[in-house]
């Protein structure tokens, strides 16, 4: 089971994979510097991207992924 304070929410939209919410400047609808493929390859863990969000060059290491999260390897949510 994925813990929650771990994931984030995720949108694609045509070719483009945009978070819902960035984590660390709390912009919305951010674009990510990633394709639909790079999401479906990360899932089950089969693979690890360091994932920079582009409004505040945030990172996170994204472990996993599923139809709606990227799970990152540590807490990107508020309590
Ligand atoms: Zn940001």
């Amino acid at each position: 089971m994925l813990p929650l304070r771990n994931c984030l929410p995720y949108d694609i939209v045509m070719n483009d994979v945009f978070a819902q919410e960035c984590p660390f400047c709390q912009s919305s609808h951010v674009l990510l510097p990633l394709k639909p493929e790079d999401v479906s390859s990360l899932s089950g863990g089969r693979r690890k991207i360091l994932l920079v969000f582009p409004c505040c060059h945030g990172s996170v290491r994204v472990i996993d992924s599923d139809s709606d999260y990227l799970l990152a390897d540590r807490p990107v949510r508020g309590k």
